[in-house]
């Protein structure tokens, strides 16, 4: 059976079509599959696990049906995401991964991440993750009125896009030589990410061997995900418009 990796699925109560699609891949794709991995950003913003939108409500039960169904399901977080917590693990069944984390498949040691620790160029992002990592900061955070968290969750996203804006691209992509040491750190040739949107099978040279980077895709316009069998990945494309 298939292992199913997706990342950056950015559900949001104003991206109807994604969420609709996204429970349909819960029920079918990843309902055939072993383990369903999430690698961070499943969410447009999590502002904790007391979050009452209706939205997220049906997203939780349909990750809830696939793990009562038997299928494992991990997530690890994203930078919109990074405040799922263990009431969000329990109400789901989905087991929280600390990012990276080196798997094993089949034999194969593979580093899974989420991907924004890669972009090491892009300083002003670094610097807010460092804040909002910290565990005092997300304690404070947490200790406020829902409609509090909701107002300054808004404000970081604008002040994201504006930033992502006026940035170079490049800037904002993994960069090779903190992925290189990524992996010579972890012992790996493989390692799979999401958060750049720019879903592709990299081959490189690391110390003169074959190594392989796997970009996760975004699902703002369309589905997006890897799946790995029988030593195989394939990234695959599932198509809005097929959704009846
Ligand atoms: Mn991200």
């Amino acid at each position: 059976m298939a292992r199913l990796f997706v990342s950056d699925v950015h559900l949001d109560a104003g991206t109807d079509g994604a969420t609709d699609q996204f429970l349909d891949f819960l029920r079918t794709h990843a309902a055939r599959a072993e383990a369903l991995y999430i690698l961070g950003d499943l969410f447009e913003a999590w502002i904790g696990d007391d979050d009452p939108e209706p939205e997220k409500g049906r997203i939780l039960n349909g990750l809830n049906e696939l793990t009562r169904d038997g299928v494992e399901c991990f997530v690890l977080h994203g930078n919109r995401d990074f405040l799922l917590g263990e009431a969000f693990a329990r109400r789901t069944g989905c087991r929280l991964l600390p990012d990276p984390i080196v798997a094993d498949f089949d034999g194969e040691r593979v580093l899974v991440t989420h991907g924004d620790a890669l972009c090491i160029d892009d300083h002003a992002y670094q610097e807010l993750r460092t804040t909002v990592r910290a565990a005092a900061w997300q304690r404070r955070f947490l200790a406020l009125p829902v409609a509090s968290r909701e107002g300054l969750a808004h404000q970081a996203r604008a002040g994201s896009r504006a930033h992502t804006a006026r940035s170079v691209p490049n800037i904002m992509d993994a960069n090779e030589v903190a992925v290189a040491a990524a992996m010579r750190a972890t012992d790996v040739r493989r390692i799979i990410h999401g958060h750049t949107h720019r879903p592709c099978v990299h081959e490189m040279l690391l110390d003169g061997a074959p190594a392989y980077r796997i970009v996760l895709g975004a699902w703002y316009e369309q589905g997006s995900y890897l799946s790995y069998e029988a030593g195989r990945y394939e990234l695959r494309e599932l198509p809005r418009a097929a959704l009846a």
